[in-house]
């Protein structure tokens, strides 16, 4: 049968698993309260601008060259940082970054993924994890989380055994749920990943590790005794530079190597590492609204909940809430609000990131008028 959907002249020879996809990504709206995508509602300090802006200028001088491929300044820096933020020592060779760490994850996929082999997550969670999988021709499958989205251990180890991936991605904390996975579950996991014939890589993405709750160990502690453990973070949430695009991981040397085989030459700007490098010499000025996000995020949920909501535990910097007979409706009647929120998760959940206390305010007299709590 011919392809009736094919309009135009020539047909393109697109790969037949994209026919009539749409690109990822929420719908970007001009609205006054925007917590849709888990940004930071902080921008940079005028002083953070400022040396960013120098260090681009000092970059701007050397952009006939191309730049330092192996990013190895830049590296040390996030090594010098994950040292502060977790108290895990690693060395440069063990570190890596890429523009986001979806390119960062897209590379795992390129080294560690592939025609004949499996992709392996649970439901629900990051929505890009089978568009890696897809785009690398790997096949994907979601196992399940449980009703409070958290992962049984047995549950993992026996689909881990059933399906033998050669990459398992667990996002912790979770999204859309917000979840943190305790060490015991992430230990269960690398010990049925260690046992699947051929190999298994085990990445944790810690995109939001830094909003974790008090007493949440990084899995960057297991890195030590787990060569095929990669942890994956990014600058985009707690420092507040999604604008960016700064991702990078932690793992074993030789895990690393395999990702320096499959990275284009020079994918990381120049421009890209100097604006990294300035933010992170802000390190603690950028994370200091950290600590008031979280805060934030608690209240909101105690807020949600007192209303009568059902609210998933949180780590992140974001809130699930529920359930909604008609979430459309809800989203919907927020926007006309001017609070564009996140449609996403299981039918009847919501999710909103947590703003600014003006932006979460905006957000709760919308929700009390539209849901009418
Ligand atoms: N992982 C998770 C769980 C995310 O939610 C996101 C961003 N929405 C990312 C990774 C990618 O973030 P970035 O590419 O900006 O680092």
């Amino acid at each position: 049968d011919l392809d009736t959907t094919v309009t135009g002249p020539t047909s393109l020879p697109l790969r037949p698993e994209l026919a009539g996809l749409e690109p990822y990504g929420a719908p970007q709206l001009d609205v006054p309260v925007a917590l849709n995508v888990n940004e930071n509602p902080y921008a940079p300090s005028e002083q953070v601008v400022a040396d960013i802006a120098a260090a681009v200028a000092d970059a701007a001088r050397g952009l006939n060259r191309y730049p330092d491929r192996d990013f190895e300044a830049l590296r040390a820096d996030l090594a010098a940082y994950l040292l502060t933020e977790s108290g895990v020592g690693l060395g440069v060779e063990q570190l890596w970054a890429a523009n986001g760490s979806n390119e960062v994850m897209l590379h795992l996929l390129q080294a560690f993924g592939g025609p004949g082999r499996t992709a392996l997550s649970f439901a629900p969670t990051y929505s890009m994890y089978p568009e890696y999988a897809r785009d690398t021709s790997t096949a994907w499958v979601a196992g399940r989380r449980e009703e409070d989205f958290s992962l049984d251990p047995d549950v993992a180890r026996a689909t881990i055994a059933q399906h033998a991936p050669s990459v398992v991605l667990l996002a912790s904390p979770n999204n859309p749920t917000g979840t943190a996975l305790p060490t015991a579950t992430i230990l269960a996991v690398l010990d049925a990943a260690a046992q699947v014939p051929g190999g298994c890589v085990v990445v944790v993405d810690e995109a939001y590790g830094e909003f974790r709750r008090r007493g949440t160990p990084s899995a960057l502690e297991l890195l030590a005794d787990h060569p095929h453990l990669a942890v994956s973070r990014t600058m985009s949430k707690a420092f507040g530079l999604a604008g960016a695009r700064l991702g990078y991981l932690a793992a074993s040397r030789e895990l690393v190597d395999a990702l320096r085989v499959v990275r284009l030459p020079y994918h990381l700007s120049a421009v890209t590492q100097a604006v990294a490098r300035a933010a992170l010499a802000h390190s603690t000025e950028l994370m200091a609204q950290v600590g008031s996000l979280r805060d934030e995020r608690d209240a909101l949920v105690v807020w949600l909940r007192e209303r009568g909501l059902q609210v998933a535990d949180s780590d992140a910097n974001f809130v699930l809430f529920g359930l909604f007979e008609d979430r459309r409706a809800v989203w919907e009647g927020l926007l006309d609000r001017g609070v564009l929120i996140r449609e996403v998760g299981p039918p009847g959940w919501l999710r909103v990131s947590v703003g600014t206390p003006r932006e979460t305010q905006a957000f709760k007299d919308a929700l009390v008028e539209v849901a009418g709590l």
